[in-house]
């Protein structure tokens, strides 16, 4: 598939109404697809794959803003810590605290999302109810400086049934707006990542605010190439 700058228009332009942000996600793609994509005036890029991103961001545009939307290990946290804007897919209160140590390290203020498992399948990360409960206490007893919690992230069941996605959705869309009630004006927890390629459209009726879209961007991905 060719990348075509009208496909990611008609997504900007879809997004307007709601006031939503398009991430453009790259894992597996190489470096000229990415500046297709940049080309075509796109600034906000997700990868999954900490190795992975370390590189592109090496040798990439600076003024890319790099999103974090893998798993994550605390390890790792290190490697990105110096240029990612943003990380979607915090699941512990020792890796929130690890983000933050770096981010000083870095004397850097880290966006950070926490995932949270709302589909019906076992593979998929995040955190559940009452873990999400404690990380969000943890966070309000910190008064961390180096990292903002903007809000949450989440993955609904890959299934054809628009029904279970939809139901997923608005679940989390109603988390988020819990745990917003308990966190100050000030703190910016203003963000839902929600919505994919396949489901983008319901998520955005359901309150996303932020949006990953991988192929309908570039394509099919081919894990094997890589
Ligand atoms: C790969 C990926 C996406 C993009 O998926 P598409 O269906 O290709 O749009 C979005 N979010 C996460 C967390 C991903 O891993």
């Amino acid at each position: 598939m060719e990348i075509d700058c009208t496909i990611i228009h008609s997504i900007l332009e879809e997004l307007k109404p709601y006031n939503a942000t398009l991430v453009a996600v790259s894992k597996t793609k190489p470096n000229r697809d990415i500046e297709k994509v940049y080309a075509c005036g796109q600034r906000i890029f997700g990868e999954n794959y900490v190795q992975e991103l370390v590189l592109k961001h090496e040798q990439l545009p600076t003024d890319i803003e790099w999103h974090f939307i893998g798993h994550l290990q605390s390890n790792k946290v290190k490697y990105i810590a110096p240029f990612v804007s943003m990380i979607h897919s915090v699941d512990s209160e020792n890796l929130l605290e690890t983000i933050n140590a770096q981010a000083a390290k870095n004397n850097r203020i880290i966006d950070c999302l926490l995932q949270v498992y709302i589909a019906t399948e076992e593979t998929k990360f995040g955190v559940d109810d009452s873990e999400l409960q404690k990380i969000v206490e943890s966070y309000l007893a910190h008064n961390y400086s180096h990292i903002r919690l903007r809000g949450l992230m989440g993955m609904a069941t890959n299934t054809d049934d628009m029904n279970i996605v939809q139901n997923e959705y608005k679940r989390l869309k109603s988390i988020f707006d819990t745990i917003a009630l308990l966190i100050e004006k000030e703190k910016h927890f203003d963000t839902l990542s929600m919505g994919m390629t396949g489901d983008y459209k319901i998520a955005l009726e359901c309150g996303s605010n932020m949006i990953r879209i991988g192929s309908k961007i570039f394509g099919e991905r081919n894990y094997n190439k890589l």
